[in-house]
């Protein structure tokens, strides 16, 4: 077997990826185009440009140049099975265009409870007004969710884990019936990236991620991808153009630069968060009493073995006391930023009350809730700070 044959791993795939040479001009990193007008060089080329496929071919700036092309493409490289990757100027806006494609006045959604709250607000707002109704599921239903669809159900969306939550889902035990029925799944992946879990080998039609998170890697870009097997991407392509989705190639490029490290930094992230050996769980662990679970644990414990490793966002309980010694454990931490968004460098903590984002499901904590983002930082020093602030919240109750 030559080198060439070999399959590739993910971690060598992240670092290859769409460095097409006729793209990169031989410089590592493919050049960021600016364009809007592309020039031709007479009437015929132009005429001919317009009735022929766009793909990979330089048209008009909003379908794209070498420096869109490039990113897309490593990341449909990272997910066997897939045909291709369109990119959204934000992981809300992938979320919205790929429900537009596969959803039309009539039809029926199946949403987890558990979903990003702006996923579930258009899912409440804007879809509601095209007359498509919406089903709230408990997200960890598994083959149950057989017992929700109607003929009119067209669209099975998943996310796993969970927002706020993080309960992981059955997601081959749920493609596989949404399949057998016609109904396209969408999954949100932003929390495992295909590195943690190849959703298409498990049966996921359209796969999508907030790149803002662990793509771009860096906190400065909003980003969003989806990506779909062959059956669904000319649609998914189709309604991308039309509702004109575009991506600069100055942020291309930032989220190019993220993925090339990517595998590495999810190691570091996720290191300190075995799901079997949570940070808190450790800090807390040697002050008793402190913090009462981690969010998702109890119910999906079985689950979490299909992810070869964790990513570095979780959330836990404390045990008891009150919003003001949240506060206090959340407002003295040294390295923990207070802030939305996650999967940059840096640690962030938040508060969060998923109770309020629920409708068929309890979210079921016994006291209050933080959510960690565990950044690069060095795990000893993570671990000192929020022990300081388990301390804190104690002394606060
Ligand atoms: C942040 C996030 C999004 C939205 O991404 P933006 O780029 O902020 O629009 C979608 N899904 C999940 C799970 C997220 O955490």
């Amino acid at each position: 077997m030559s080198a060439s044959d070999r399959p590739q791993s993910p971690e060598t795939r992240v670092v290859t990826g769409g460095r097409r040479p006729e793209w990169t001009a031989g410089v590592v990193n493919v050049p960021v185009w600016r364009a809007s007008t592309i020039l031709y060089d007479d009437v015929a080329a132009l005429r001919a440009a317009a009735g022929a496929d766009t793909h990979h071919r330089l048209y008009y700036g909003r379908r794209g140049t070498p420096t869109q092309w490039s990113l897309a493409e490593a990341l449909t490289e990272l997910e066997p099975g897939a045909e291709g990757t369109l990119l959204y100027p934000s992981g809300v806006a992938a979320i919205t265009t790929a429900l537009l494609a596969f959803l039309k006045p009539g039809d029926h959604l199946l949403l987890p409870d558990s979903a990003y709250d702006p996923t579930r607000a258009f899912a409440m707002g804007m879809l509601k007004t095209i007359g498509v109704t919406t089903t709230l599921y408990d997200p960890v239903i598994g083959a149950g969710i057989a017992g929700l669809m109607t003929p009119a159900t067209k669209v099975l969306f998943l996310e796993s884990p969970g927002s706020l939550t993080f309960e992981v889902q059955d997601v081959p035990a749920m493609t596989r019936i949404a399949r057998e029925r016609g109904i396209t799944t969408i999954l949100d992946n932003t929390w495992a990236t295909p590195l943690l879990f190849p959703a298409m080998a498990h049966g996921v039609d359209v796969t999508i991620m907030a790149c803002t998170k662990y793509v771009v890697g860096h906190s400065d870009a909003m980003l969003g991808s989806a990506t779909a097997v062959a059956s669904h991407w000319q649609r998914l392509r189709d309604a991308t153009y039309q509702l004109g989705q575009h991506v600069g190639p100055d942020d291309a490029a930032l989220g190019a630069r993220g993925l090339r490290t990517m595998a590495v930094r999810l190691r570091q992230h996720g290191d300190l968060v075995d799901p079997h050996r949570p940070l808190a769980g450790r800090a807390g662990g040697r002050r008793a009493g402190a913090a009462s679970g981690v969010a998702g644990l109890p119910r999906t414990r079985h689950l979490h073995a299909r992810f070869p490793g964790s990513a570095g966002l979780f959330a836990f309980v404390l045990d008891g006391g009150g919003d003001a010694g949240r506060v206090a454990l959340i407002d003295g931490l040294a390295l923990f930023g207070i802030g939305y968004s996650w999967g940059g460098y840096e640690s962030l903590a938040l508060p969060i009350d998923p109770h309020r984002y629920r409708s068929v499901t309890r979210a079921g904590a016994e006291g209050p809730m933080i959510r960690l983002q565990i950044g690069l930082e060095d795990p000893d020093d993570l671990i000192a700070d929020l022990a300081a602030g388990l301390d804190r919240f104690r002394a606060a109750r």
